[in-house]
């Protein structure tokens, strides 16, 4: 890598200016290399696997199966070891400090595929805009059972380095009483963000995105002190939807989908477009996968929450889907320091992205 590519700065996230990110590319803080990763399970049927056809019996009771008749492609089930669940006959034990909030919730497996080892961008574009639809028909679900729940978290862990417990192929739904902190400032700062300026700051950063180049001239001489490539950060484009690297990326290479109109739930997103979204998706995480060698990764649904704010958030929330692949383990000067470290240039990760050919 040339000098003149080294990146070493804070980056401030637009939106969560809280959140910043350490991008240091000449000396790397991370001692950890890729081939150190377990590599993630690719069997495609395995015999003891709950999650493979022919063992449902093992399952926890089935919620939903899609389709409903004959095979089934997509499959939820309870979890077996909830995080949340149902109310407790006793209360809550507050004392001074140590101040609770009962964990009333719900959450719930979906079995993403019925081949066991099954990569995102593996599935067919139809099948991932059926996962979608499931999503969408899950969570509107758990939105109507019951009001205290606020917010619908639904995330993928896919291979061990993302913290997958279970090897086959699989996403996770948590309903919850109380809406996420890092949502929460989303929301919050995107509020903040209209009240003074009127728009929607996810729609300006997607402005932003396809603003091709910018130059800067010096205000005395006229001369042209830098010129940006700001549409550098598109990693791929559908009709209704766009992947775009972000400026200030915590993973080397994160990577979020967003619609390209605005809209601040996701449950509103129609029918026909769940296409276009499978397809971006798919192109994507091919990408990603290309580029890393075998991408593993969570990623997770940011959306309006449904609290009492919901109609007054709708103007100023943009809902999308925030891909982390996990190639390295954070250090502790990243858990003590609370600044993500990111050793390779985004625009450089963006472009190494956009050059793969599909
Ligand atoms: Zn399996
Ligand atoms: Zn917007
Ligand atoms: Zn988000």
């Amino acid at each position: 890598m040339s000098e003149q590519n080294e990146v070493r700065e804070i980056r401030i996230n637009p939106i969560v200016p809280s959140e910043s990110v350490l991008v240091a590319t000449a000396r790397s803080m991370r001692p950890k290399k890729a081939e150190e990763l377990a590599p993630r399970d690719t069997r495609k049927h395995v015999e003891t696997c709950p999650f493979c056809r022919g063992n449902e019996h093992k399952t926890p009771p089935v919620i939903l199966s899609w389709p409903p008749a004959g095979d089934w492609q997509i499959r939820m089930v309870e979890n077996l070891y909830p995080v949340l669940g149902d109310d407790r006959e006793q209360a809550n034990f507050n004392f001074g400090l140590q101040q609770t909030i009962d964990g009333y919730g719900r959450h719930e497996v979906i079995i993403d595929h019925h081949e066991h080892g099954i990569a995102v961008h593996e599935m067919s574009e139809s099948h991932l805009a059926a996962l979608f639809g499931v999503y969408q028909t899950r969570m509107r679900q758990l939105f109507e059972s019951d009001e205290r729940l606020k917010y619908v978290l639904i995330f993928k862990n896919f291979g061990p380095a993302a913290g997958a417990s279970i090897p086959h192929t699989h996403s996770q739904v948590i309903a919850m009483p109380v809406v996420p902190e890092n949502v929460e400032a989303e929301v919050r700062n995107s509020a903040m963000h209209f009240a003074k300026h009127h728009h929607c700051i996810f729609c300006a950063l997607i402005d932003e995105v396809l603003t091709f180049e910018a130059t800067i001239y010096d205000r005395s001489s006229g001369a042209v002190r830098r010129k940006i490539n700001v549409g550098q950060y598109v990693v791929e484009r559908g009709e209704k939807f766009i992947a775009i690297k972000p400026f200030a990326s915590r993973y080397e290479w994160e990577v979020h989908i967003l619609p390209l109109q605005h809209q601040a739930d996701f449950l509103d997103v129609r029918g026909e477009d769940l296409a276009d979204l499978a397809r971006v998706m798919k192109r994507t995480m091919a990408r990603l996968d290309a580029v890393i060698g075998g991408a593993q990764y969570n990623f997770f649904l940011h959306s309006v929450p449904h609290d009492a704010q919901r109609q007054a958030h709708a103007p100023s929330y943009h809902w999308h889907l925030e891909i982390c692949p996990r190639t390295s383990i954070p250090t502790g000067f990243e858990l003590g320091s609370g600044l993500f470290v990111n050793t390779i240039n985004p625009e450089q990760a963006a472009e190494k992205l956009r050059a793969v050919e599909l």
